[in-house]
């Protein structure tokens, strides 16, 4: 079974021909994936989720599955932009076990040695630039998924396959 790191990697996988389902699918497999049944942060259950950004995205953390977990709605508004572990640590719904099932997530879907020298540093409260730009190479979506409908497409403009890439 195919582990997307993005919704491209099922695109180019031809898991899902839509980017649209794609996005559908990658979103479920992360929800479903995460260890246990409730918030990550709070450790309350939801009746919908969200998925937020574990470093986050204003300073550069991408939307690979390694750097998105399933959250409330309240926590993924409360933490906002704000860095992981100043942000969780003071909250009273904290936890150690949540807090390493976190870094747990992260190195069991980007296990390589960039991945270890990240979360060392979030650990020393700094965002290791390098290892970050490391990881996110590492994890970068095939692009060949959208170079193959775009040839398709200008191969064949008035084709009706065209219409499943939206363009
Ligand atoms: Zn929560």
């Amino acid at each position: 079974m195919l582990v997307a790191q993005s919704s491209e990697d099922l695109l180019y996988n031809l898991h899902e021909i839509r980017p649209k389902d794609a996005v559908r699918s990658f979103r479920k497999s992360i929800i479903h994936d995460y260890p246990g049944k409730r918030c990550a942060y709070c450790g309350m259950p939801a009746h919908s989720w969200t998925l937020d950004h574990i470093i986050p995205k204003s300073k550069g953390g991408p939307t690979r599955r390694w750097n998105l977990l399933r959250c409330c709605a309240r926590c993924n508004g409360n933490k906002s932009n704000t860095d992981l572990l100043p942000w969780y640590r003071p909250q009273m719904f904290w936890t150690e076990d949540r807090e390493n099932t976190v870094f747990t997530w992260m190195r069991d879907n980007a296990s390589m040695d960039a991945m270890l020298v990240l979360q060392e540093a979030i650990l020393d409260g700094v965002l290791d630039q390098d290892a970050l730009s490391d990881v996110v190479a590492a994890t970068a979506p095939d692009h060949k998924a959208d170079l193959y409908w775009e040839g398709y497409c200008s191969l064949n403009p008035s084709s009706p396959e065209c219409l499943i890439y939206d363009c």
